[in-house]
């Protein structure tokens, strides 16, 4: 069994964008921008927040913090991410989720224009992708695409499965797969006899977000398995796969913490580079 390393792999793909981010400052006279737009004071998106702005200044990206009371009205809110999307300075821009329950996100993510859309969250983003036709996709799922390709995972012809459907992982996952020729099944809270069709896969991706959810019977001999899972379980972080019986049938696995979750952050500088280099 390999272990996917994608702590080393986003270090790796940080020490590629950075000469990308230097070239870039050089032709234009100014740093790549990355605009981060976070409403109140949840600890965890702070966390989160800090986390990319971090990430930015390893990779001579600038990043612009748009800080704003839990209490902004929509209209406002709607406004201050119109401004700060129209700065010639920012390349990307995002607004840190989930915001409270009074705004609504969708219609504060369609104040992003799609080529600064550096989550991939936007209608015409997610149709480009699922037309097959590029665009910035979602940082998640493009991260587990880089791991497959890194650690040379072959996914034409492959049967996928993918077990969740949300729009920031699960469609879009499928989606980046079914474009790299692999036969996909997505799978949800309504498929039956779930263990089955797990089990039926080359290559599986769990992102269910229940802890250990995926158990070995649920996993062929020899599969690759990719656990998007963020959980907490017994005061510790863990997967949507239960690792140490999964493990022993997986021929390539990721951990949590350390797998697919450093590649989110390493594929958001990377569409933001991409975003740049592509306006400039
Ligand atoms: P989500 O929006 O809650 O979606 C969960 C999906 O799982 C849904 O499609 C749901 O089906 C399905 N599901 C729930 N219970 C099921 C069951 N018993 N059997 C089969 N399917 C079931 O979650 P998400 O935002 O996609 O996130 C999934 C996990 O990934 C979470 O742990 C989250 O923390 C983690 N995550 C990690 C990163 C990272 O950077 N590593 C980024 C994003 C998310 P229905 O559609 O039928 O309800």
């Amino acid at each position: 069994m390999t272990l996917i390393d994608g702590k080393e792999t986003a270090r790796l793909v940080r020490s590629e964008l950075a000469p990308r981010a230097a070239a870039f400052e050089q032709k234009t006279g100014r740093k790549i921008g990355l605009a981060v737009v976070l409403v109140g004071s949840d600890p965890a998106s702070e966390v989160y927040v800090r986390n990319k702005q971090k990430a930015c200044a390893e990779t001579g990206i600038a990043s612009y913090l748009c800080a704003l009371p839990e209490t902004v009205e929509e209209d406002e809110l709607e406004a201050r991410v119109k401004e700060i999307s129209s700065r010639e300075e920012v390349d990307g821009v995002l607004v840190q989720l989930p915001l409270p329950a009074h705004l609504d996100a969708q219609a504060v993510l369609r104040c992003i224009p799609a080529c600064k859309d550096v989550d991939g969250f936007s209608a015409e983003n997610f149709g480009k992708l699922a037309r097959g036709e590029g665009g910035l996709a979602p940082c998640t799922p493009l991260g587990v695409m880089e791991l497959l390709r890194r650690y040379r995972v072959e996914i034409e012809g492959k049967r996928a499965a993918v077990l969740g459907r949300s729009n920031i992982v699960g469609r879009p996952m499928a989606l980046m797969l079914l474009n790299a020729n692999a036969t996909v099944t997505v799978c949800h809270s309504k498929t039956r006899e779930l263990p089955a069709v797990l089990s039926k896969a080359d290559l599986l991706v769990a992102a269910v977000g229940k802890p250990k959810f995926v158990t070995a019977e649920m996993v062929k001999e020899g599969a690759v398995v990719i656990d998007v899972g963020v959980n907490r379980a017994e005061g510790k972080l863990c997967g949507d796969v239960d690792f140490d019986a999964v493990s022993k049938k997986a021929s390539l696995i990721t951990p949590v913490p350390g797998g697919v979750g450093p590649m989110t952050v390493a594929m958001l500088l990377k569409n933001t580079v991409a975003a740049a280099e592509s306006r400039a």
